[in-house]
């Protein structure tokens, strides 16, 4: 075998009502006045509130910041950074997305660092300082930043979308609480679970693969098969939204640890230059990426491995005496199907164009799509003539 690591050092807590043991897990951590963290959305739906009421009810007193923006912002980083330093604060609380949960861990690395601008540590294992006490509890089920290495915050002067990895911005404790999620209309919740379906399938791909991290990856493609459609037509589905959460602090564990591939090369730039969410991203470029890597050299059989995992009934079709090759063309179709689903039931859109991108944009994605780290993960290098074709593929 390989050699490997693996590292998912956050205490996670999952369950219904586990929100309530917010104030003991702030109490163990010696943490008595947090600046809890959360966007402007969540507080207008009462979803921030239910944290808030559970740390009013134990009598913690604490700071609030409500105005992350979606993708978040490195100015908004260090203007939490003050806040903090300000009111006193000794720990942090973010409920939310990979947004909320992304700002947090860069104000907190800043402070850890004494302060230093954040965009000072961006790159790999640059950050060396302990960040102060932070429990994340996510409100959507795709990002998975509760449990990984990496923070992406937006540079909106640059029009780039920045990556931090560093195994000391991985959060001290995660809250998977499925009341949190339970608001998340279908086109989000579709659009997040891709996301994370897309994080265990790049992660089981990816060239730092191991049999940690493939694991993990496998059990959150099942259990995204299994429940994403339910929380779609069922929002209040307490079960499907517990599993989909799980399923993707797996895949943010599998990928936190075997990194991820050309999905999110190009899915960081779009965001960066297009404004395009990054589920919404993910969930365009996954089949076309796919595609891309089966035509150009991945290795054959490793897509058809997940086969039976995303599609069971299509592997029993084709049998045990398939190819390898032949599965895993059956397994690119099915992520077709699956985003032309989710197009035709909640009008998730599936091409560039619908979004607004201007096809001129497109050589400027992908030259900086070309530089994104993950990149460097794909088995199959990406040149900029391939990063245009799957772009113009996805338009
Ligand atoms: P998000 O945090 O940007 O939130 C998107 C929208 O959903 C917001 O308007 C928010 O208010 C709303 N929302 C969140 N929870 C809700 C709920 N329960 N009910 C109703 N509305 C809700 O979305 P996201 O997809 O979670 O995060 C995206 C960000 O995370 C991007 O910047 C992306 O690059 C980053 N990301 C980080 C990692 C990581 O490991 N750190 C991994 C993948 C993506």
């Amino acid at each position: 075998m390989k050699a490997f690591e693996f590292a998912c050092p956050t205490k996670i807590i999952a369950g219904a009502h586990t929100l309530d043991k917010l104030p003991d897990e702030l109490a163990d951590r010696g943490v008595e006045h947090p600046l809890v963290m959360t966007d402007a959305g969540l507080v207008k739906l009462g979803v921030a509130a239910k944290l808030t009421d559970v740390l009013d009810a134990a009598g913690v007193a604490y700071d609030l910041f409500d105005q992350v923006p979606p993708d978040s912002s490195m100015d908004v980083v260090n203007e939490v950074a003050r806040l903090y330093a300000e009111r006193g604060c000794d720990g942090f609380v973010a409920i939310g997305g990979g947004s909320v949960i992304d700002t947090t861990k860069g104000a907190a690395a800043s402070l850890a660092c004494e302060g230093v601008d954040f965009a000072t540590l961006q790159g790999s294992e640059i950050l060396h300082a302990d960040l102060p006490p932070f429990v994340a509890v996510p409100t959507t089920a795709g990002t998975g930043s509760e449990v990984t290495l990496v923070a992406v915050v937006a540079d909106t002067h640059k029009h780039a979308k920045l990556s931090f990895t560093s195994y000391k911005l991985v959060p001290h404790a995660a809250i998977l609480d499925p009341a949190l999620t339970s608001s998340l209309p279908p086109k989000l919740t579709a659009t997040t679970g891709m996301d994370a379906l897309t994080h265990a399938i790049e992660a089981y791909t990816s060239i730092q693969k191991n049999p940690v991290s493939d694991a993990f990856a496998v059990k959150a493609i099942e259990l995204i098969a299994q429940n994403l459609p339910r929380a779609c037509a069922q929002g209040d589905d307490a079960d499907a939204r517990a599993n989909l959460a799980l399923a993707s602090l797996l895949a943010g564990a599998a990928f936190s640890n075997a990194m991820v591939g050309v999905v999110h090369a190009l899915g960081h730039s779009l965001g960066g230059l297009c404004h395009i969410p990054h589920g919404q991203a993910m969930m365009m470029l996954l089949p076309h990426c796919v595609r891309f890597n089966l035509y150009h050299g991945v290795h054959a059989g490793v897509y058809g491995e997940l086969l039976a995992h995303l599609a069971p009934d299509r592997a029993a079709e084709l049998g045990p005496a398939a190819m390898p090759a032949e599965r895993d063309l059956a397994f690119c179709d099915e992520l077709f199907a699956l985003n032309e689903r989710y197009h035709r039931d909640y009008g998730v859109p599936l091409k560039l164009s619908e979004l607004g991108v201007e096809h001129n944009q497109l050589a400027a994605v992908a030259k900086q799509a070309r530089y994104d780290g993950a990149a460097l993960y794909n088995e199959v290098e990406i040149t900029l003539e391939d990063a245009l074709e799957i772009l113009e593929a996805t338009y």
